[in-house]
């Protein structure tokens, strides 16, 4: 299955077959998950002219990892404080909720408890600018 983003960012369908048809795509992108389809789409945004194509091949978008996820947003906790993974993670996040916010779609802040289940632990959470919360748990 082939897809194809048009200016507005639709995803469009086709059989592989017809897609023979439809020749000179500038950017393939292989893949219809999450990454596949949010770099195509941040792709077309930069540059509205191109004719992008996604090549997916299951029959549906994020049929493998990105459809089986546990749909947590995450905070980047577990990334090292001032890494590049955790200000990419942070600065998803951000991105998420305001994409989120602008289509309506809903979500829920719940926030996150962790647990330091030993003094390691523990002050590894110490150095974390995002811990909000530090439980000390007596090992029996
Ligand atoms: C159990 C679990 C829970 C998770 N929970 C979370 C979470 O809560 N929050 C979070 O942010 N992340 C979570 N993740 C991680 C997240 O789901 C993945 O990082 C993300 O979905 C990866 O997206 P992807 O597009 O790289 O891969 P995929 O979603 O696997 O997409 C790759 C696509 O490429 C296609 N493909 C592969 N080879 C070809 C080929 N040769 N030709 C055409 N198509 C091809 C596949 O069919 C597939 O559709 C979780 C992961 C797992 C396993």
């Amino acid at each position: 299955m082939l897809r194809t983003l048009n200016s507005s960012g639709l995803i469009l369908r086709r059989s592989l077959s017809s897609a023979n048809n439809n020749a000179g795509y500038d950017l393939s992108v292989i893949g219809g998950g999450i990454v596949g389809v949010a770099s195509a789409r941040e792709i077309l945004i930069r540059h509205p002219h191109l004719k992008i194509a996604i090549v997916e091949k299951e029959k549906t978008l994020a049929f493998h990892q990105s459809g089986h996820n546990s749909g947590v947003i995450h905070a980047g906790i577990y990334y090292k404080p001032g890494s590049l993974k955790a200000k990419l993670c942070v600065e998803g996040l951000h991105l998420t909720y305001k994409y989120c916010d602008e289509r309506n779609i809903p979500y829920k802040k719940v926030g996150k408890l962790i647990v330091a289940t030993n003094k390691v632990e523990e002050e590894r959470l110490k150095v974390s600018k995002y811990v909000m919360f530090v439980i000390n748990v007596a090992l029996t």
